[in-house]
């Protein structure tokens, strides 16, 4: 069973040739509304890898909230501890142009009321075999999570993203840290992935830095680094590859697969999930994973 405290949000995406100056209006091509939010992502990769999922946050009480919520229940995530308030839920504005670059506003909406945990959470979270955290709702309620979780003897997994300083009080409840390349280097101000994992070692005892078409890298304290390759796929669509690779990656270690062979896992699922569009629609189940892993 995986708990996952975080955002969810509903992505707004427009497609021009050329994204507009200020003051500038101009005729796009394609509009389309897509759930997202890391948190959901990562439920949503966990579930379709294999596990039961309770995702904890919560949703607008607007047309999006109850998509983002049916969205989460289509792929099987438990949504009792997802919370309906009052307002808009999260959007992300975003503008992709043709070079394939895009600028994103991120407004929280609801994702900004989860601040603390509410009556229940605590119960999901000590049942659970891991807790996924990432940075898209206020930090505060990340650190209650976490705390929870430790108290509990729950593994947590934190996504460092959006990247920004980790309070000391985070670094010590949080057991297994994800950051991609850049957010490691950001971290540490190394600009060598491996010295980056080296220095993050200091502030917990796990660290995947997940390193794109490359694959990933494991430390942890008193082990040799491992180094696990990524499929060689072509990549049409990386939205949504890294909480792919996070939430099938807490699925094999909860299952108590051996690290090189989790990451394995994590790495064929997120393969499957660059070569179609969309993010979390872009996820596979299991036995998609299982096919790519022995292929
Ligand atoms: P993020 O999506 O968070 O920026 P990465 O770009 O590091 O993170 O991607 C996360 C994981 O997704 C990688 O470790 C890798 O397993 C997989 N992945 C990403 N891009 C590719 C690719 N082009 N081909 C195969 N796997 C990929």
């Amino acid at each position: 069973h995986i708990a996952v405290l975080g955002s969810t949000n509903m992505d707004l995406v427009t497609y021009v040739s050329k994204a507009p100056q200020r003051g500038e209006t101009v005729t796009g091509r394609e509009f389309r509304t897509v759930p997202g939010g890391k948190g959901a992502n990562q439920a949503i990769a966990a579930a379709r890898a294999g596990a039961t999922v309770s995702m904890i946050g919560a949703v607008g009480n607007d047309a999006f909230g109850q998509r983002l919520r049916d969205t989460l229940e289509h792929s099987g995530v438990d949504t009792d501890f997802l919370a309906t308030v009052e307002g808009p839920s999260g959007t992300a504005h975003i503008v992709v142009d043709d070079e394939g670059g895009n600028s994103i506003v991120v407004i929280p909406g609801a994702n900004g009321t989860v601040d603390h945990l509410a009556p229940g959470d605590e119960g999901v979270i000590a049942s659970a075999d891991a807790l996924l955290l990432q940075l898209e709702i206020p930090l505060a309620a990340v650190v209650a999570g976490a705390e929870t979780a430790r108290r509990h003897g729950v593994r947590t997994v934190l996504t460092p993203s959006p990247v920004q300083p980790l309070p000391p009080e985070l670094l010590a409840a949080t057991d297994l840290l994800v950051p991609n390349e850049y957010e490691a280097i950001t971290l540490t101000g190394r600009t060598d992935p491996r010295e980056a994992a080296a220095a993050l070692l200091d502030l917990v005892p796990e660290v995947v830095v997940t390193l794109g078409a490359t694959g990933s890298l494991y430390v942890a304290r008193g082990a040799e680094p491992l180094v696990v390759p990524a499929p060689r796929v072509s990549a049409v669509d990386t939205t949504g590859a890294g909480d792919t690779f996070v939430g099938t990656l807490a699925v094999a270690l909860a299952e108590e697969k051996p690290v090189r062979e989790a990451l394995s896992w994590a790495a064929a699922a997120a393969a499957i999930s660059v070569q179609r569009e969309g993010a979390s629609a872009s996820m596979p189940y299991r036995p998609e994973i299982e096919a790519q892993y022995n292929a």
